[in-house]
Parts: C-alpha cells; sequence; structure tokens
C-alpha cells in the first residue's frame, strides 16, 4: 500500500481560521488582511493565534469551519475489501480503478503468489499477529507454512482462471466475478479536514480492521503535513473519542 497527497487546500488553517472568525466578526473578512482577522484571538504571534483558535473550535464541537480545507489522495493497491470500508464514507468523493476497463491479462501468477495482484493480510505468514478480539496468535510453524501455501495457491488459481476466461472471450466485467477480495485496486479521494478527522474516529481505532486502520494511520501522517495544527490538537485532544466529529 502507499498513500499519496496528489493536491490540497494551500494554507488549510488560514481558511478554517478566517471562516471561523467570519462568524463573530462584524467587518467582511474578505475585506481586511489576515492579521486584523485574527487580531482579537488570544496569542503574540499569528501562529499562536492559529493554535488557539483552532484547539477551541475543536474542544468547543464547532467543526464547520474544517469543512473549508480539501485534501486528495491517491492510495495504490489496497485490497477490494479495504476499499468497501473506505467507500463507506458518503462525505468522501471517489475514484476507483475500474476492473471492466483494466484487464491483468499480463500478470504472471507466479508473481501473485509473491504479492503481485493480491493483497496478502500478515496474518497467513506472521505466526506472531494478533488480530481483532485477540484473534490469532502464536502460531507453529508448520502451520504458518501450510497456510501460506494454500493462500498463494488460492489466489494464483484465481487469477489464472481469470485470464483463462479473458482468453476464452469473456469480458472482463465478468471475469474479474472470479478475482479474490483480497485483489488490489488503486483509489483517488478527496475529502475535508473535518471528514477526515471523522474517517480517523472510526478507522483509526483500536477496533478497526488492520488494513483500513495502516491506510487511515498513512493518511493522518500526510494530513499532519498539511494541516499541522488541526491535527496535532486532533492527536493529542480528540483522538480515541469515537464518533466526535460525526455524532
Ligand atoms: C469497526 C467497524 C466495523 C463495522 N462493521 C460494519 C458491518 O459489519 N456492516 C456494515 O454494514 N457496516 C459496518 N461498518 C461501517 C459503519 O457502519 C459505517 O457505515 C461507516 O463507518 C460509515 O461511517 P458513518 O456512518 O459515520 O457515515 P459517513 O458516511 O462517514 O458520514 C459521516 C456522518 O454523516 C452523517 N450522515 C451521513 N449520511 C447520513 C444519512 N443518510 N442520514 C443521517 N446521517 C448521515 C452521520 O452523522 C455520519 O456519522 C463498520 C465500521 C467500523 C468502523
Amino acid at each position: 500500500m502507499d498513500v499519496q497527497l496528489l493536491e490540497s487546500t494551500p494554507e488549510p488553517e488560514r481558511v478554517i481560521c478566517t471562516a471561523a472568525r467570519n462568524d463573530y466578526s462584524s467587518a467582511f473578512v474578505g475585506e481586511q488582511s489576515f492579521a486584523t482577522t485574527m487580531e482579537p484571538i488570544n496569542g503574540e504571534t499569528i501562529e499562536d493565534k492559529k493554535h488557539s483558535l483552532i484547539s477551541r473550535l475543536l474542544k468547543h464541537g464547532h467543526f464547520g469551519p474544517f469543512e473549508h480545507a480539501h485534501a486528495t489522495f491517491a492510495v495504490k493497491g489496497i485490497s477490494r475489501s479495504c476499499m468497501a470500508q473506505l467507500t463507506r464514507h458518503r462525505h468522501v468523493s471517489f475514484d476507483v480503478q475500474s476492473q471492466r476497463y483494466v484487464s491483468f491479462d499480463d500478470v504472471d501468477p507466479a508473481d501473485v503468489r509473491d504479492g503481485e495482484l493480491v493483497v496478502m493480510p500478515p496474518s497467513v505468514s506472521d505466526p506472531d499477529w494478533i488480530g481483532r478480539n485477540q484473534q490469532g496468535g502464536t502460531t507453529d510453524s508448520e502451520t504458518i507454512d501450510q497456510r501460506t501455501a494454500v493462500f498463494k495457491e488460492t489466489v494464483a488459481n484465481a487469477v489464472e482462471s481469470y485470464q483463462t476466461l479473458l482468453d476464452l472471450g469473456l469480458p472482463p466485467e465478468d471475469a474479474r466475478f472470479v478475482l479474490p477480495i483480497g485483489s488490489k485496486v488503486n483509489v483517488v479521494m478527496t475529502m475535508n479536514a473535518r471528514m477526515l478527522m471523522h474517517v480517523a474516529d472510526m478507522r483509526a481505532a483500536a477496533d478497526s480492521q488492520w488494513e483500513i486502520r495502516e491506510l487511515t494511520e498513512q493518511v493522518l501522517d500526510l494530513a499532519a503535513d498539511w494541516c499541522p495544527i488541526t491535527f496535532e490538537h486532533y492527536e493529542s485532544e480528540m483522538k480515541g473519542r469515537k464518533n466526535r466529529l460525526a455524532p
């Protein structure tokens, strides 16, 4: 899996603060400097004032201003299972690589055994993997070898059957029915900072599934560079309080 930040609102926290200040300002924020807009907020410098206002907004549940900052992420190689979970979030915009128009006819089934085309969950080969509800734990090496072999053979066979069906003239949109739910897919998604925090509330939580949790952690790392004050306060004050942003 790889996650990249493609595009984002420049100076997102300036936009968030300006929008928030608009609510309590008799002057028009479009006709004054940012420094003037932030004048009544506590803090020595503009950075201090941004910290102070953003922290207050998050603490008081004034989340609307965070909807004005958007980010677009490119996600490479998540499973279709993970994609199905991700696309449940209705305020995120998605583009999903199509299995109707992209046929995987040139992938070598031998490479599929090595993780090409299908995501292999760590629990297959990691003897010490502990999943949700403490599932897993120490597993002997013979069992690990067996389940790794079964997993790799099954996915390689599925891809081989898929390619045979393509060779027999079945359209990709129908041949794909035999591909595993772990098949990799690339996704582009756009969301605002409020929704990003909501997705993180739900998907970075300990009871979330490992793959979408890993994806969310990568998104959060990129968000921390893009919108640093917001995500610093989110991490320190908000994270773990489930559904805080979309009660
Ligand atoms: C650990 C975990 C396990 C899960 N297991 C399952 C499962 O077994 N089966 C399953 O089907 N789903 C499951 N889900 C998905 C979950 O039920 C939600 O559908 C998904 O997380 C989307 O989140 P959301 O409901 O907050 O909606 P989002 O689409 O992210 O919307 C954000 C917020 O907007 C508001 N909103 C959006 N649309 C509406 C609407 N139409 N009406 C009213 N308010 C709205 C709500 O306040 C919502 O919280 C699971 C999620 C997690 C995190």
